[in-house]
């Protein structure tokens, strides 16, 4: 089973780090923090980068 993606919305800055590296799984919300679009949409590999690199480390895994 995928594991799932948790975003704490309160501390994302909305720099859009997480939807320019993943747009197939991240997008920003007109309200202006990442939300999940697909959680099957990139391999495991590429998403512990994007939550590695998230500047406010507001990315994790459930
Ligand atoms: S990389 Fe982190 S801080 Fe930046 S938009 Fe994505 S979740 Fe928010």
């Amino acid at each position: 089973m995928a594991r799932e993606i948790f975003i704490d919305t309160a501390e994302c800055t909305g720099c859009e780090l997480c939807a320019d590296r993943l747009p197939e799984v991240f997008e920003i919300t007109r309200e202006g923090f990442s939300r999940v679009h697909n959680d099957s949409g990139a391999d495991t590999r590429r998403i512990q980068d994007v939550i590695d690199n998230c500047p406010a480390e507001c990315i994790h895994w459930k």
